[in-house]
Parts: structure tokens; C-alpha cells; sequence
């Protein structure tokens, strides 16, 4: 038995630059990434990062310019027929046929990588996504949710160790997205590697445990999310005051003070340096009383800000 990758992904100095001359454009600059085996990876970046250029080119739509690109120990060009069979991609669009039944489609995509049909998990993947009921309806009678579920579904059939999903919610109302995300889960949770693009930062935030964040072609993050979610080490104070204020003591001035309504001051500390019972005292030493508090740590979409502000990134 051949040991397995540590890197489901891997991708080393990978650059595509699309058009030729004066029109060259770089859409990814020497990205160099690995996507853990057995991770939930985000991949995030604003608009134009190339997330869609770095997953195309996973998926074979898009020809690389140079730079190496494995998947599950398998080089794209090289070993092309393995590569492409470790892993299954759900695209951004609805791209389903409209006189296929979900079955069908299912059956189709098993045979297209030569699954012999007593391996085919056809009904397993249509419970799974909860489908079933529509096995044997036109999927130009699904809802958008259904047919993203299906596309999920399809992406699965041929049981690959690798799962990317491009902007998979975008359009999907919330509870079909829990349901969505929940089956995604156990499929990591049975080993399945997934990448995720996602605009989504709270829906990154909630389920990857590593996270990737691309800028005009560069990497300029790649950990684990918990580290990633350290770097802003940032909390804001926020106390709800029993009387009304109009300005704010000049004692609070070193906690960047912000009056969210006259009852509600939200103070900003660095969690290395400053207790919050020093921030209490201050408070009172300013001759405010409070009757709730409550504090929050930087989230991943502080981190992507911060990271992505323009100015900040070579
Ligand atoms: P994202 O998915 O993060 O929004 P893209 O990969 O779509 O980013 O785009 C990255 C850059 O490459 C952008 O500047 C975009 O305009 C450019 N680009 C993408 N596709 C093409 C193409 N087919 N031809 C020329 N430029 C492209």
C-alpha cells in the first residue's frame, strides 16, 4: 500500500498569466500552498484575488504557466488521469443537465470514471443530500438549494479523497445551507480533504480549521485558523451604562473609546497588554456605572481586513 500524501494539495511556486504582451495580465504570482490531508481549508481573497483561476486550474479548466500543481501526490500534467479522479469539484454555476433525474446524473458521473456499478453509492449520496425524494424528477424541477445539494452529490460519486467547493452557498437560504454544510462535515469527518471558496467569512470562520488568503495573485496568509485568528490579538470592551453620555472622559482616551449609543461604550484593548480589571478601574476612577458587559475577539473578517487593506501588502 503506497503511503499517503501529507499535502491533498499541493501546490508549489504556481503562476498563470492570462493574455501575451502588452496585454499580460498575472492572475496568480509564484503561489506556493499546501492544503493539508484531511483539512476543511478555506481559500479566501477580496474580488480579482484569483481564487477562481487557482481552482480552475485544479480542475483542468485552466492551463497553468508554470509552477507545480499536485493533487493527492499526483501532478496535473504528468499523471493528469490520476490527479483529475482525486478529487471532486462543485462549481459555482448550475451547470446540471435538465433532463437528467438526480439518479441519473449520479449514475452517469460514476460511469464517467468507470465506477463499476456494484461500488456505485447512487441512493447513498441521494439520502445524503437529502434527495431522495427527487431521485426520479427532471433537475430542471429542482430548486437552486436542491441543485446545489445534487451538485455536491455528483462532485461525490466517484468517492474522491479530495472535495472543492467554489462559493457553494451563494443563493442558498439559510436553512438549506445548515443542511448543505452539515453533510459537507461528515465527509471531512470520514477523512474527505475539502476546499472551500467562500465570500462567506462567518461560514469559514465556523467550519475550516485552516485557512488561506490570496491577494492580487499572492499568498498572504496559509495556517492554522486558530493562529491566523492570534495575529489580531485585539478585544473590544463593550459596557452598557446606566445613564446616558454625551462625551467621553478624557481617562478612557488610551482604549480608543467609541459610543455605540449614548448607553453603550465600546473600549479596544491588545489582550497582551492590558488586564481587563485595568480597564474597569479606569472606568470607575472616570465616574461611569454600568450594568452589563460583555467582550469580543477579532474574527476571521477583522483578520481578512486587516490583512487586505490596500496600502498594507507589498
Ligand atoms: P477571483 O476568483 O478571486 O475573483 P479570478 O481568478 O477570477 O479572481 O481573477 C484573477 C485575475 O485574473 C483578475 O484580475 C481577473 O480579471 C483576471 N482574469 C480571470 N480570468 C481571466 C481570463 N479568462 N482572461 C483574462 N484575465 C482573467
Amino acid at each position: 500500500m503506497t503511503q499517503l500524501p501529507d499535502g491533498a494539495v499541493d501546490v508549489k511556486n504556481l503562476t498563470k498569466i492570462y493574455g501575451r504582451g502588452d496585454g499580460a495580465r498575472s492572475a496568480l504570482d509564484t503561489i506556493s500552498l499546501t492544503v493539508p490531508r484531511g483539512s476543511f481549508f478555506a481559500l479566501l481573497g477580496p474580488n480579482g484575488a484569483g481564487k477562481s483561476t487557482f481552482i480552475n486550474i485544479l480542475a483542468g479548466l485552466v492551463n497553468k504557466t508554470s509552477g507545480e500543481v499536485r493533487i493527492w501526490g499526483h501532478d496535473i500534467l504528468t499523471e493528469e488521469r490520476l490527479a483529475r479522479s482525486s478529487i471532486g469539484i462543485v462549481p459555482q454555476e448550475l451547470n446540471l443537465d435538465a433532463f437528467f433525474t438526480p439518479r441519473q446524473a449520479l449514475e452517469l458521473q460514476a460511469g464517467f470514471y468507470g465506477v463499476p456499478k456494484s461500488e456505485r453509492r447512487t441512493d447513498e449520496l441521494l439520502n445524503a443530500v437529502g434527495l431522495t425524494d427527487k431521485a426520479d424528477s427532471f433537475s430542471r424541477s429542482l430548486s437552486g438549494g436542491m441543485q446545489r445539494r445534487l451538485l455536491i452529490a455528483k462532485a461525490m460519486a466517484h468517492s474522491p479523497p479530495v472535495l472543492i467547493l467554489d462559493e457553494p452557498t451563494a443563493g442558498v437560504d439559510i436553512q438549506l445551507r445548515q443542511r448543505l454544510w452539515s453533510y459537507v462535515q461528515e465527509l471531512n469527518d470520514s477523512g474527505v480533504t475539502v476546499l472551500l471558496t467562500t465570500h462567506y467569512l462567518e461560514e469559514a470562520q465556523a467550519l475550516c480549521d485552516t485557512v488561506a488568503i490570496i491577494n492580487k495573485g499572492r499568498v498572504i496568509a496559509c495556517e492554522d485558523k486558530s493562529s491566523l485568528l492570534k495575529r489580531l490579538d485585539h478585544k473590544t470592551l463593550t459596557l452598557s451604562l446606566n445613564t446616558a453620555l454625551s462625551d467621553i472622559p478624557p481617562q478612557l482616551a488610551a482604549y480608543a473609546p467609541q459610543l455605540a449609543s449614548p448607553h453603550s461604550l465600546m473600549l479596544h484593548y491588545k489582550t497582551g497588554n492590558v488586564e481587563i480589571a485595568e480597564i474597569l478601574e479606569a472606568v470607575q476612577a472616570a465616574g461611569l456605572h454600568f450594568t452589563d458587559l460583555s467582550t469580543q475577539e477579532a474574527d476571521l473578517e477583522d483578520i481578512f481586513l486587516m490583512l487586505t487593506k490596500d496600502g498594507e501588502i507589498g
